[in-house]
């Protein structure tokens, strides 16, 4: 029985590995389309090892560390942080920014 999920485990990384090797193979293709009509209208396609490197770690969007939080204006997170206020976004206070930092989310 072990010995199967074993094998099973073994089966399910291989395939993982091969979807996203597809996977990665599909987005380029869409990259080179969309960069031949970046061309077709003379611009130059943004940053193409950069879009490698968006593949390659996943989505996760960098932060300017240097860039205050709009809502805050303090260094250590930014705006996406109050993604869950909704419309009325407003200044965190010492407290939630503590626990923020506790969560890794705000670098005091
Ligand atoms: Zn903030």
């Amino acid at each position: 029985m072990a010995e199967n999920a074993i094998e099973q485990y073994r089966k399910f990384k291989e395939q993982e590995a091969a979807l996203f090797v597809r996977a990665k193979a599909d987005l380029m293709a869409k990259y080179d389309d969309l960069a031949k009509q970046f061309e077709a209208l003379g611009i130059d396609m943004p940053n193409r090892s950069k879009a490698l490197s968006v593949v390659a770690t996943g989505l996760k969007r960098q932060r300017d560390p240097q860039r205050p939080c709009p809502y805050c204006n303090v260094t250590g997170h930014d705006g996406r942080l109050h993604r869950n206020q909704g419309d009325r976004k407003r200044a965190f206070t010492s407290d939630e920014l503590e626990a923020y930092a506790r969560q890794g989310r705000h670098s005091a």
